[in-house]
């Protein structure tokens, strides 16, 4: 089960991508995590990612794609993986072709969960995540049980520091440029899925179940 998730900032990408990879129990790759984590234990990739984290500009292609290249030959990956926010850029996409020939494997769907783009700031805005276990939250779409506190593990939820307003813009904006030929790359190659990402969490999940069950056959 080799798959891309896509979807725009908001899409509500990471709360499925979580449920995909609990249900079928394959890793989640996803580029902005490891960029995370690598800024909090201030390592050389941190470093080099953090200038374009800040502005919310895409890290360098050489930085990302060597990165995924190594992820994705461990051997957790065997059985297969969920990238998620890999690829951004056409660029990027050839480099994965090309990185899943060399390791004898190809993709199955690229997933991509569809929503407007105008619904996409406020969705934003009001994202929160925990600083223990990294579940997202949203303060009116997905709220936690108790105000500030992660349901899953009780740890503290916090905002992005790229979650603000003018930041999400300059996201948006840098992504909606991206993405189109990106899907059309993707279309062409007839691994494309859209999921409407418009309707209820669960219900979106269901779709894309639907769609993972029918690989498993
Ligand atoms: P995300 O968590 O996917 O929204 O990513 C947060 C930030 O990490 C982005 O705004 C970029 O600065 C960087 N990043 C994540 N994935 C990529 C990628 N595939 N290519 C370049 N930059 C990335």
């Amino acid at each position: 089960m080799n798959l891309v998730l896509m979807g725009l900032p908001g899409a509500g990408k990471g709360t499925q991508a979580e449920r995909i990879v609990e249900k079928y129990g394959i890793p989640h790759i996803s580029t902005g995590d490891m960029f995370r984590a690598a800024m909090k234990e201030g390592t050389e990739l941190g470093l080099k990612a953090k200038s374009f984290m800040d502005e919310g500009a895409l890290v360098p292609d050489e930085v990302t794609i060597g990165i995924v290249r190594e992820r994705l030959s461990k051997p957790d990956c065997q059985g297969g993986f969920l990238l998620d926010g890999f690829p951004r850029t056409v660029a990027q996409a050839e480099a994965l072709e090309s990185i899943l020939e060399d390791l004898g494997k190809k993709i199955d769907y690229v997933i991509n969960v569809d929503v407007d783009k105008d619904i996409l700031m406020a969705r934003l805005t009001g994202r929160r995540i925990c600083k223990s276990c990294g579940a997202t939250y949203h303060l009116v779409f997905n709220p936690p049980a108790v105000e500030g506190k992660c349901d899953r593990c009780g740890g503290e939820l916090y905002q992005r520091a790229d979650d603000n307003e003018e930041t999400v813009q300059n996201r948006l904006d840098v992504n909606l440029k991206q993405t189109e030929p990106l899907l059309d790359f993707y279309r062409q190659k007839g691994y494309l899925k859209d999921i409407n990402g418009q309707q209820e969490i669960h219900t979106v999940f269901e779709d894309i179940d639907e769609l993972l069950k029918g690989l498993n056959k």
